[in-house]
């Protein structure tokens, strides 16, 4: 399908959003009860999911027309026939109708929380802060199945924060709900190393690597606690060693494996969020994704802009972009090169108000891509 008809169809489909078509029974609608929980306990908290009756394992595609058919109509009117090109359409619509529901009704985790996660990762070194993660924030989070994967650096970028070869990729997942046969993966991935250049900044000291890179982590994470169940495997991974040249080192192992592009419907990165508009990195974008990103921004009321590549934005969806998937980037546009990799990025670097705008907004473009994808 082209970008051009995926556009016209998407288009159609949110129109449909708030036209007369009722869905009947989804699977797609889940409530966290309860408070979420505050801080990073190591203990991981279980969130109650409430999951309607009807609920299956696949998605219902069940749609109802409110208008049911006219009892006058004359018994000589032959049935209108659809063309298969207006059947597809119309069952493309109806997809995009469950997707959408489901998008607006996943429940974002508390901003509260999602701060204080973000916070976690101040004043700590890249091995802590990978400790961070793999012991306390992803566990939280209800990400299962955490594992580490050792990033071997061996380039030249001299030591800040400890021996970048001791570093690793830490990953893992939230498991479908599909039955196996039918299930897909969604990879999402952020950075958490962080560097210093020296002499970008007139100020003393080491950059804390709040903005570049906590905020993605902790938003990947804050993803995972609140898509609960999704209907596709999520996989989560927080990438070591992005920063030191040759860039990218983490996740340019991780995607060279073949077991972790296998069946991977797209790659979802964040880089650099909570400051200004959240935007699209314009290099790597897959138009069709970008356009239900979009549409979904639009519909949730949030700004969504288009960032250009530079040097500024280059992240790992490059090393994904690079195995053969589908990438969306994410960033915002409210920071530049004097904005990272200095002392003053730390946590008062970031706007509260924004980053939680930014996180709601990614829930959101994830429970739909989740969601589409789940229906053939
Ligand atoms: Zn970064």
């Amino acid at each position: 399908m082209t970008s051009q008809l995926f556009g016209r169809l998407a288009r159609f489909a949110f129109g449909l959003a708030l036209s007369s078509l009722l869905i009947t029974s989804c699977g797609g609608s889940e409530q966290l009860a309860g408070a979420t929980p505050t801080g990073v306990a190591p203990a991981r908290v279980a969130a109650t999911v409430v999951i309607p009756p009807t609920a299956s394992p696949s998605p219902c595609p069940t749609l109802t027309p409110t208008a049911s058919p006219s009892p006058t109509s004359p018994p000589s009117t032959p049935a209108p026939t659809l063309t298969a090109g207006q059947a597809r359409e119309a069952h493309l619509a109806a997809k995009a109708q469950l997707a959408s529901a489901r998008a607006m009704a996943v429940v974002p985790m508390d901003r509260g929380t999602l701060w204080q996660w973000l916070a976690g990762f101040s004043a700590k070194t890249n091995q802590e802060r990978e400790n961070y993660i793999a012991t306390q924030l992803f566990p939280t989070a209800g990400i299962e199945d955490v594992h580490l994967q050792r990033v071997l650096y061996g380039g030249a970028w001299g030591e800040q924060y400890g021996n970048w070869d001791n570093l690793h990729n830490v990953i893992g997942l939230r498991r479908g709900t599909l039955p196996v046969d039918q299930r897909k993966t969604i990879a999402i991935g952020a950075h958490f190393d962080k560097v210093t250049y020296p002499g970008r900044s007139a100020n003393p000291g080491f950059s804390d690597g709040i903005l570049d890179n906590a905020t993605g982590v902790a938003l990947i994470a804050s993803l995972a606690q609140a898509i609960s169940r999704p209907f596709n495997d999520i996989k989560f991974v927080a990438f070591a060693s992005e920063e030191p040249p040759p860039y990218f080192n983490g996740s340019r192992l991780y995607f060279s494996e073949a077991e972790n592009t296998a069946g991977v419907l797209c790659y979802l990165n964040f880089d650099v969020l909570g400051r200004g508009n959240m935007a699209i990195i314009t290099g790597s974008a897959n138009q069709e994704l970008a356009d239900i990103a979009l549409g979904v921004a639009k519909e949730t009321g949030v700004p969504l802009v288009w960032r250009p590549s530079s040097t500024n934005t280059a992240s790992d969806d490059l090393m994904a972009q690079a195995a053969g998937l589908r990438v969306l980037a994410f960033a915002c546009d409210g920071y530049d090169r004097l904005d990272i990799h200095v002392p003053e990025d730390n946590l008062s670097a970031v706007d509260q108000d924004a980053y939680y705008q930014h996180y709601v907004l990614a829930l959101k473009i994830l429970a739909y891509l989740d969601a589409w994808y789940a229906e053939p």
